[in-house]
């Protein structure tokens, strides 16, 4: 068994691998995808002490800090259920969705978030087809042609900057009678010509031709009017999902359904723990993470030391 299993391998559940390792205990590390939101992330340029580097760039460096102790690597690996211990102290399972069971005296999660979905007939159908949530991967593909974001927060506004310097033209479309986002980024999106910003706008339907996106349907809110808008591109940008699904029923999570945490990353059951995006720490950025992932593996290191084996 271990002694700490860390769930996630972006930059909570790296930093909390590296830490736990680092105390001489038997550690493991499952992840479905390693690198987790930073695989996605083109240019970052606020981690600090790091002037710019790209978000691969930053993930290889990852598994190359990780891959430098001893900590059983296991990627490409999905958790699908957590069991507590019978006792404090005692063996937490972790179910693995190929039906593997692995045993850890202290579990940490860090399994991350996902972009929200508008679940509106067409969005499954063209996704990858017209429909996208990564502006930083996807944005390229959509030069010179015009697009849409959902969603007028601070991703959607910045979304919506970064895509008019490539498209031939963004519309943004608000739900709500007010925008967001923080005022330096309103005030760039509207000294940009080929920007335009609709609010009180609920998007419907995603409109195809049976092979891409050619449009979307969208209600004004304020008097009912059912509009299309042509365009080749959709990008989702109204949230991030927590993906703590399989402990729906075992933790503690808020309305959002984010990991209750404590001072040292402690949820409401002995011996888990959590770091990064999948907990209510309110502001999600790879420092954060990672710093969040050094604290709870400290903190469950801590709980290790400190209760007996029953
Ligand atoms: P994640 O990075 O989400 O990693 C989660 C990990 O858990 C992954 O390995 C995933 O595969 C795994 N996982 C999930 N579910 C399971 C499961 N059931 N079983 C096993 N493994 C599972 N932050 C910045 O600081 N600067 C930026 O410039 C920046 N730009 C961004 C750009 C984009 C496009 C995105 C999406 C995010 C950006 N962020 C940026 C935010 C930053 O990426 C996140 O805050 C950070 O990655 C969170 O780290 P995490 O380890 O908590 O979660």
């Amino acid at each position: 068994a271990f002694d700490m299993l860390v769930v996630g391998g972006g930059p909570a559940g790296a930093s909390a691998a590296i830490y736990a390792a680092r105390k001489g205990i038997n550690t493991g590390l499952v992840a479905s995808r390693f690198g987790g939101q930073v695989q996605d992330t083109v240019g970052i340029e606020n981690f600090i002490s790091v002037k710019a580097t790209e978000g691969p760039k930053l993930v290889a460096h990852l598994e190359e800090h990780v891959r430098d102790y001893d900590v059983d690597l296991m990627p490409h690996q999905s958790v699908s259920a957590i069991t507590p211990a019978h006792e404090v102290g005692g063996l937490i399972e972790v179910t693995l969705a190929n039906g593997a069971v692995l045993k850890s005296r202290s579990v940490l999660l860090a399994t991350g978030a996902r972009w929200r979905e508008m679940n509106v007939p067409g969005e499954q159908a063209y996704r990858g087809k017209g429909v996208a949530y990564c502006p930083h991967c996807d944005g390229p593909l959509f030069k010179g042609k015009k697009v849409a974001v959902i969603g007028g927060g601070n991703s959607g506004i910045e979304a919506a900057i970064d895509l008019a310097g490539i498209v031939q033209h963004v519309t943004v479309l608000e739900f709500s009678d007010t925008l967001r986002a923080d005022e330096v980024l309103l005030r760039k999106a509207r000294s940009m010509a080929n920007i335009e910003i609709i609010t009180e706008a609920q998007t419907t339907e995603v409109l195809g031709d049976g092979e891409k996106v050619i449009g979307l349907a969208y209600t004004d809110r304020r008097n009912g009017e059912v509009h299309q808008v042509e365009l080749a591109g959709i990008f989702v940008q109204i949230g991030l999902v927590p993906n703590t699904e399989f402990v729906r029923d075992t933790l503690a999570l808020n309305p959002r359904g984010e990991i209750v945490t404590g001072a040292k990353g402690e949820t409401n059951v002995a011996g888990i723990f959590a770091a990064g995006d999948v907990t209510d720490s309110p502001f999600k950025q790879i420092i954060i993470a990672m710093g969040d992932g050094a604290n709870a593996a400290l903190g469950a290191f801590d709980y290790l030391i400190r209760t007996p084996v029953p």
